[in-house]
C-alpha cells in the first residue's frame, strides 16, 4: 500500500485518517505541531508519542523531503537561490529575499509551466507536472531551516501557475496559515497570475486576506497575446471584469504587474492604454524590469522602467518600482533548473 503524505494532509484530514486507524483524535494534533510548528520529520523523534503509534505512523505516512542540489547566494544583496531535488528527481527553484522588514519566500508552484509567457525562462524547460502541497510548503520549511531564519512573507511566483495547480495551492495556503501549525498570516502572502480567469472567480469566493497579483504586462490584446498566450483564451477584457469582481467580493486590493519592455510595451501609448484601462479600479501597478533570459532578446533600457513610471504618473496611475534582487545569480524564475535539465539532457556531460 503507498504511503500517505502526511505533510499534505490538513489537522482535519490527519484526524479523521487516524480516528479510522483506532487512535484518539487528539494525537492528530500532537503530529501536526511536530511537522509544521516544531519541523521535526522523523517520526522517532516525536517523543511524547508512544513507541507503537510511532512505528503505525511510518508504516502508513511518509514525508516527502527537498534536497538542495545548488545554493547561490549574491554577493550583492543576501539574495539566496536555491535548486531543489524533489523525490523523483525533478527540479524546482525557490528564493530566499531579504528586505529591511525581513526575509521574504519565492515558491514555485510547478516543475515547469504551460504557459508560454514569450519573456519567461520557465516556459523554455517544458512543463512536468504540478507540485503536491507539500512540496509547495517543504520549500519554504527547507529554505528557513538552511539559512536559519523565519520569513515574514512569502509569494507564489516561482515556476508554474498557481492557478493551474489551483486546489494544491488552495491547500497549500490553508497550511501555511493553520493556527495549529505554521500560523503565518495570509495577509503577508502574495499570489501571482498571468490570468486564468475562471479561477480567479473561484478565489474571489474563497475570501482569502493574500494579496492577488495579476501579470499584465500589456495593455492591448494584440499585444499581449503576443507575449503572453493564455491571453488568447482569457482576454483582457474579461481578465479586468474578474478583477472587478474579486476586488467587489473581497475588499482587497489587486496588484498588476508589468514588466517594463524596451519596443514593446513602454510607449506613450501603452502608458494610455494601461491608463484608461486601470482607472478607477482599487489596484496597483508594480513596474518590474525584465530579466535577461538567454534565450530572448528582450531588454528594459536602465532608464526605461523610471521612465514608464513617469508617463503613468502624469496619467494619474501611480506604479512602483520594483527593487531587482539577485541579479548576479540568475535570479530571474526558471533559469537554473533550465539549466539543471539541459544538463539531464546531456547527460550532466558538462557538469
Ligand atoms: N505564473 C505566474 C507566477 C510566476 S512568474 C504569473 O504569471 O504571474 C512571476 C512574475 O515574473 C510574473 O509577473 C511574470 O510575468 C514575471 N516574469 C517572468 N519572466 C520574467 C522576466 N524575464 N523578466 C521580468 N519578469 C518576468
Amino acid at each position: 500500500m503507498e504511503k500517505t503524505d502526511i505533510l499534505s494532509l490538513s489537522l482535519s484530514e490527519l484526524e479523521t485518517l487516524l480516528v479510522e486507524q483506532g487512535e484518539k483524535k487528539f494525537r492528530a494534533k500532537q503530529i501536526f505541531q511536530w511537522l509544521h510548528t516544531k519541523r521535526v520529520f522523523d517520526f522517532d523523534e516525536m517523543t511524547d508519542i508512544s513507541v507503537q503509534l510511532r512505528q503505525r505512523l511510518k508504516e502508513n505516512f511518509c514525508t516527502k523531503g527537498l534536497f538542495v542540489q545548488k545554493r547561490l547566494e549574491s554577493a550583492m544583496d543576501n539574495t539566496v537561490k536555491y535548486l531543489y531535488r524533489l523525490s523523483d528527481g525533478n527540479y524546482v527553484e525557490t528564493v530566499l529575499m531579504e528586505y529591511n522588514y525581513g526575509h521574504s519566500i519565492c515558491v514555485s508552484t510547478q516543475v515547469g509551466c504551460k504557459m508560454g509567457c514569450r519573456f519567461c525562462a520557465s516556459a523554455i524547460a517544458g512543463y512536468v507536472r504540478s507540485l503536491e502541497p507539500s512540496e509547495i510548503l517543504m520549500q519554504i520549511y527547507e529554505t528557513e531551516r538552511d539559512a536559519g531564519v523565519r520569513a515574514s512573507g512569502i509569494v507564489l511566483m516561482g515556476i508554474g501557475e498557481p492557478l493551474d495547480n489551483y486546489d494544491n495551492v488552495i491547500k497549500f495556503l490553508r497550511l501555511i496559515s493553520d493556527k495549529d501549525g505554521n500560523n503565518l498570516s495570509l495577509r503577508h502572502v502574495s499570489l501571482s497570475t498571468c490570468g486564468i480567469v475562471p479561477r480567479i472567480y473561484d478565489l474571489a469566493e474563497l475570501k482569502l486576506q493574500l494579496t492577488l497579483c495579476i501579470s499584465l504586462h500589456s495593455a492591448d490584446n494584440d499585444k499581449r497575446s503576443e507575449i503572453m498566450p493564455v491571453n488568447r483564451t482569457y482576454n483582457i477584457d474579461e481578465l479586468i471584469k474578474a478583477c472587478r469582481y474579486y476586488i467587489d467580493r473581497t475588499g482587497r486590493r489587486i496588484t498588476f504587474e508589468y514588466a517594463v519592455i524596451d519596443d514593446v510595451n513602454s510607449s506613450d501609448a501603452d502608458a494610455d492604454r494601461l491608463a484608461a484601462l486601470l482607472r478607477g479600479l482599487n489596484c496597483h501597478v508594480n513596474l518590474i524590469p525584465v530579466n535577461k533570459v538567454k534565450e530572448r532578446n528582450f531588454r528594459t533600457a536602465r532608464s526605461g522602467v523610471a521612465d514608464f513610471a513617469k508617463r503613468l504618473e502624469k496619467r494619474g496611475i501611480n506604479a512602483t518600482v520594483r527593487r531587482t534582487l539577485g541579479s548576479d545569480i540568475e535570479a530571474a524564475c526558471g533559469q537554473l533548473r533550465r539549466d539543471a535539465a539541459d544538463q539531464g539532457r546531456n547527460g550532466g556531460a558538462d557538469n
